[in-house]
């Protein structure tokens, strides 16, 4: 049995089972009032059977009859009943396990974000967001819980017969064991692979367009869009190949599960009809109640095969889950910088997980508050890994890092209200101008709104358009030019009013007249800030305080734009390179 999927991954899974303990009441009462519904089912059948043929040999006292019409009255009531019941205490428990199990997996994502770029595409986290969970939810409620109950009843038959003949009991515990056990096996291993197939091609099918939705307007400009959609397609009938297989299997099995379950109910019949019409024919009343109490009860056992194959399934979405880091323990308590907001960098080594390069090796640094410091550096220097790490999302492999006295990834959500930051490509959201500008602090007043638009210079733009900051950014901010992104991006900084300004390139893009510009604006509007400003060319380096140089991991040339412009020829060749001059 190991390796069938459910029972190897019931025993690693770490995401449900707590579940088990904690609602362990409901889940019983789940399973009970599964069982019962069964239960009044075949019970209004088996007395109604014992009804018929008990009135049509005019039963000689009317009691006789009286009391299993009550009873026929009862199990008809109490079946739909039991059945409404169950289903609220399954669906209860299983929502609020689900409900549960997003939250945890939510909190482990948001937790690990680097881990999850690393190891995940967008698109995989959204197969994981939606399709495990809702996996799970569907298993419990169509695999594992109609499972239970139909064991149960495979042992209350068994048992029950068994009071008649022990003979007939023997017969129905193996021939009931072939449709309850053997028919779920089967399937699980005969679609298993196939299952597992459809789930990596739906999979991959969510991951690529994902992707190419992302990348559409690639395909259009190169003209291949075509050459995409027909990869599309072929996936597409690729899983559309596999499903058919299933459906052909299963429609079969169906076909061989109903004329064994018939020929169940013929034995039945036999059998009652040897054991209750022989010496006494009073007692043959008792044929048609086992014969029919039989029917209703093939709902339970029929759905076993479909319903087990989903384990195959569930078992690829617990493997996931549980490739997935562990929630930390406990966060930290939060605790506040204190000012003066001076960043502490000391030995800091920063390596991504599982990669071979060391991208930052042991860094000292000091920035007091209020200096400008310019990072410089090439193309996948590290640059922006420094700036990551200085925010906190990242945790350096050796070293440390402290802002205001206080280690940056212990201060956990509130390094917002600390650190600003600019990236290259500011994001606009497609939502009113103002929404768009309040990003930064939603207690804003108008007027506050207008002040910071004048700092950044985009008060009379804004003034000339017909819905002033009503004026809707459509999706990514194509309405407006590169540097009125940059400038609404600073205008949310502004209204945030942190201490510390991280420009990532901030000019990425811009033409060399607007990205002066804007370097202006951005550097007299944050005087008195922190700013520390990566880019990877010296235009506009005279506004800062200090440049660095990174390069292999190291820092080097360190110093004001004006001492390395004397001391350092590699200074003045790249000034020169930026000023257009070599
Ligand atoms: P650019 O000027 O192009 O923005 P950068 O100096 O900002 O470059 P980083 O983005 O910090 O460079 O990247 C530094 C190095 O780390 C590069 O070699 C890059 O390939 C690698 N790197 C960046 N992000 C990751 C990641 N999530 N996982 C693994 N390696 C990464
Ligand atoms: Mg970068």
């Amino acid at each position: 049995m190991t390796n069938i999927p459910l029972f190897r991954v019931m025993r690693e899974d770490y995401w449900v089972k707590p579940f088990f303990k904690q609602y362990k009441v409901a889940l019983a009462a789940a399973l009970f009032l599964g069982f019962l519904t069964f239960f009044s089912a075949g019970a209004l059948m088996f007395i109604s059977g014992f009804l018929i043929s008990k009135s049509a040999s005019l039963p000689t006292n009317i009691l006789l009859v009286y009391i299993p019409i009550v009873l026929t009255r009862t199990f008809g009531i109490t079946r739909p009943v039991f059945r409404y019941l169950e289903r609220l205490t399954s669906h209860n428990w299983v929502l609020k396990m689900t409900s549960q199990l997003r939250l945890k997996l939510y909190q482990t994502l948001e937790q690990d974000a680097i881990f999850i770029k690393r190891d995940f595409r967008l698109g995989d986290v959204i197969g994981l967001l939606a399709e495990d969970i809702n996996h799970l939810q569907n298993l419990y409620l169509r695999t594992i819980f109609p499972t239970v109950i139909a064991w149960l009843l495979y042992v209350f038959i068994v048992v029950a017969i068994g009071f008649f003949s022990w003979w007939f009991a023997l017969f129905m515990l193996l021939y009931l064991a072939i449709l309850v056990f053997l028919f779920p096996l089967v399937s699980v291993l005969v679609n298993g692979a196939r299952q597992q197939k459809e789930k990596s091609l739906k999979n991959s099918l969510y991951t690529e367009l994902t992707d190419n939705v992302l990348g559409i307007s690639d395909w259009i400009f190169s003209q291949r869009g075509q050459e995409y959609v027909a990869l599309h397609e072929h996936s597409q009938d690729q899983l559309m190949a596999v499903q058919a297989k299933m459906k052909t299997f299963q429609n079969k099995r169906a076909l061989v599960f109903e004329v064994a379950y018939g020929l169940l109910i013929l034995t039945t019949f036999i059998w009652a009809s040897g054991r209750f019409t022989g010496n006494h024919g009073g007692e043959a009343n008792w044929v048609a109640a086992f014969v029919l109490s039989l029917l209703p009860i093939i709902d339970a056992f029929a759905g076993l095969s479909t319903a087990s194959q989903e384990t195959n399934s569930y078992a690829d979405s617990i493997e996931r889950l549980n490739a997935l880091p562990s929630l930390r323990a406990e966060t930290q308590a939060d605790k506040e910088p204190q000012a003066p907001y001076d960043f502490q960098i000391e030995d800091l080594c920063f390596r991504y997980p599982n990669e071979e390069k060391q991208v930052l090796d042991q860094l000292d640094l000091t920035i007091p508050q209020g200096q400008k410091l310019a990072i410089l550096g090439r193309s996948g220097s590290g640059k922006s890994t420094l700036a990551t790490l200085l925010r906190g999302d990242l945790a350096p492999s050796a070293g440390r890092i402290s802002l205001g006295g206080i280690p940056v990834t212990s201060i956990g959500e509130a390094i917002s209200s600390y650190i600003g930051v600019i990236q290259q490509a500011p994001y606009l959201f497609r939502t009113s101008l103002l929404n768009n500008i309040r990003l930064g602090n939603d207690k804003a007043s108008l007027e506050q709104v207008w002040q910071v638009l004048e700092r950044v210079g985009l008060k009379e733009m804004v003034e000339k358009l017909p819905q002033g900051l009503d004026t809707m950014v459509d999706e990514a901010g194509l309405r407006f030019s590169g540097g009125e992104r940059h400038r609404i991006a600073l205008a949310r900084i502004l209204l945030k009013d942190t201490p510390v300004v991280i420009l990532d390139e901030p000019t990425v893009g811009l033409d060399p007249i607007t990205e002066k510009q804007v370097l202006t604006t951005f550097m007299e509007e944050l005087k008195g800030k922190t700013v520390i400003w990566i880019t990877h060319h010296l235009k506009g380096i005279e506004y800062a305080d200090r440049v660095i140089f990174l390069e292999n991991g190291k820092l080097e040339m360190a110093g004001s734009p004006a001492f390395l412009a004397e001391t350092s020829p590699r200074f003045r060749h790249l000034k020169a390179v930026d000023d257009g001059e070599a």
